[in-house]
């Protein structure tokens, strides 16, 4: 397979051939088709199997047409700790650089000021760790509502570190007709439980 059989957009493309990529891994082989078609998609991958812009190149794709609210981000994309957040952030600068995206990163050990402005403006592309968004949440500064597109990235380690009850809560606060990209390492019977739940036929993906 070739990226440009994927159904990318030709910026996205750019980018990617930018980025010195020559052939799609299996994980974005498989993901990225039923992403650009609006499908839930469960990714059984590590680290390393090229998972980030598995779920970030349809995600731009599809984001590039419309425009954020203030206050009511059209994505959200979770991440276990600030470090993964904060490079999933990076991936997203990089495969973004020809399209105009809006993008706020919600991490602990940021001061709240400074990521309510963004929030304010409105963002097409949220990244967040579980606690701060819900600390946003709490303060009455976001709405969940406008989400179309929700990312769970490394959910075996979101389990780890006790953030299954925060994840279930996000889903709820979201409409339940978001799209669903959900990619963890393993499949233990909580992280099953909780796709049984909130994906809707989904793809899966194991690679
Ligand atoms: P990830 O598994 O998402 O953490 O990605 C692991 C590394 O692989 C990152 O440094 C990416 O920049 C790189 N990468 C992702 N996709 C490709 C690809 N198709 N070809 C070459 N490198 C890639």
């Amino acid at each position: 397979t070739d990226f440009s059989e994927l159904g990318l957009s030709p910026k996205v493309l750019r980018a990617v051939t930018e980025a010195g990529y020559e052939k799609p891994t299996p994980i974005q082989a498989g993901a990225i088709p039923p992403a650009l078609n609006g499908k839930d998609v469960l990714g059984i991958a590590q680290t390393g199997t090229g998972k980030t812009a598995s779920f970030t190149l349809p995600m731009i794709c599809k984001l590039a047409r419309g425009r954020a609210r203030a206050r009511m981000p059209r994505s959200l994309v979770l991440c276990p700790t600030r470090e993964l957040a904060a490079q999933v952030a990076e991936n997203f600068d990089t495969y973004s650089k020809h399209v105009k995206l809006t993008k706020a990163l919600l991490i602990g050990g940021v001061s709240f000021k400074e990521q309510d402005v963004l929030i304010d403006k409105g963002v097409d592309v949220l990244i967040a760790t579980p606690g701060r968004l819900l600390d946003h949440f709490e303060r009455g500064k976001l709405l969940l509502t406008g989400i179309e597109i929700m990312v769970v990235d490394e959910a075996d380690r979101m389990l780890d570190m006790g953030f299954i009850p925060d994840i279930e809560r996000i889903f709820s606060l979201t409409p339940f007709t978001r799209q669903t990209l959900f990619f963890s390492a393993t499949m233990a019977p909580e992280i099953e439980r909780i796709t049984n739940t909130f994906l809707s036929a989904p793809e899966r993906i194991e690679v």
